[in-house]
């Protein structure tokens, strides 16, 4: 089978080449991938900005049908619909972390897409627990977007304060930063999303999902748009989810006194911030990765029932050989989220 592949640790080296079609192990499924998101993830294992062991195939946002089930497989059947929890790979199984249900905390652990091989390939084999059922009414676009909404609902709904009436500010208006900004909104928050003029067209779409206020921070107004907002105070709450130093640095100048910082997006290296206006300012300061099995649980209800409809954010479908301009359009900004679609 074709797949997109990381082959060497040097930055780029991605290529779409044939690689062997998996087999379903002894406790493991083999899901037909119907569509894999690509995410910022993938671009820093492009870059080389995340570390991996190649040969790996790349790809964790991903939905399909399970095709093939291994001995002792009792959870699922063919012909299940399904998606993956891809932090869950591979676990130690006995850490305090995995003892609480915190996968992502595991000190032993291999991610699906980059710790072993993902879903930018027509087959994924992995093992049964970290299966997924896609609930009826989820179409196979909607799928694929429930690793992605999963981190914004444990940023938003479990590790955040929010309560109604207050202003969130989101900085960095991609797929994540959307997502939170949309459960923001549940809370009956008022949300000013924070973005650049290369998010112009993230932040057009983010008034059709009902957000408030949309700045562009390149034109200087952002404090003093919040400010206008609440009374001088500044916001309730910020979410940071472009991971970029400078968004970070505005978060911490926008929340007000006695507010709430949640960091959601990852920098990938370090650099030099006043956490003095951590304490100045006595602000809860949160970080927020990936999702625990709770997560999952919350996540699929909420789309399972329709309250909320990501199918928005989804900017472009593209075959799997055409995954560079995936890539690219992720890059530059141009897309939302790009699914891709294997042959
Ligand atoms: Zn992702
Ligand atoms: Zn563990």
């Amino acid at each position: 089978m074709k797949a997109v592949v990381k082959t060497r640790p040097e930055p780029g080296n991605v290529e779409y080449i044939e690689m062997p079609e998996p087999q379903a192990a002894p406790g493991h499924v083999v899901i037909e991938i119907r569509n894999a998101g690509v995410c910022g993830t993938d671009i820093h294992i492009f870059k080389s900005e995340y570390v991996i062991k190649p040969p790996v195939i790349l790809g964790h946002e991903v939905c399909g049908t399970i095709v093939e089930t291994g001995a002792g497989v009792t959870r699922w059947k063919v012909g299940d619909r399904v998606t993956v929890n891809p932090s869950a790979g591979r676990l130690c199984g006995k850490c305090r972390y995995c003892q609480v249900g915190a996968p992502f905390m595991c000190i032993d652990r291999a991610a699906v897409g980059s710790g072993m091989n993902g879903g930018f390939a027509k087959y994924l084999s992995v093992r049964q627990e970290i299966v997924l059922p896609l609930p009826e009414s989820l179409d196979f676009e909607t799928g694929a977007l429930c690793e992605p909404f999963a981190c914004a609902v444990q940023a938003v709904l479990e590790l955040t304060i929010i309560r109604p009436g207050e202003v969130v500010a989101v900085s960095g208006p991609g797929p994540i930063g959307l997502m939170c900004a949309m459960l923001a909104k549940a809370y009956g928050a008022r949300v000013v999303l924070l973005g650049t003029a290369k998010d112009a067209g993230r932040m057009e779409l983010s008034k059709t999902l009902g957000i408030d206020v949309t700045v562009n921070v390149e034109e200087g107004h952002a404090l003093n748009t919040v400010k206008d907002l609440t009374h001088g105070y500044g916001a309730d709450v910020v979410l940071e989810c472009a991971g970029a130093p400078a968004s970070a640095a505005m978060c911490l100048d926008v929340v007000r006194k006695l507010g709430r910082y949640t960091q959601v997006g990852l920098f990938g290296a370090p650099f030099q911030i006043d956490l003095d206006k951590v304490i100045l300012k006595q602000l809860h300061f949160q970080g927020s990765i990936c999702h625990s099995w709770q997560t999952w649980d919350t996540t699929l209800r909420l789309l399972g029932d329709g309250v909320f409809d990501l199918r928005p954010l989804i900017s472009n479908r593209l075959p799997l050989s055409r995954w560079e301009e995936a890539f690219q359009g992720v890059i530059n900004k141009s897309e939302t989220k790009v699914l891709l679609q294997p042959e």
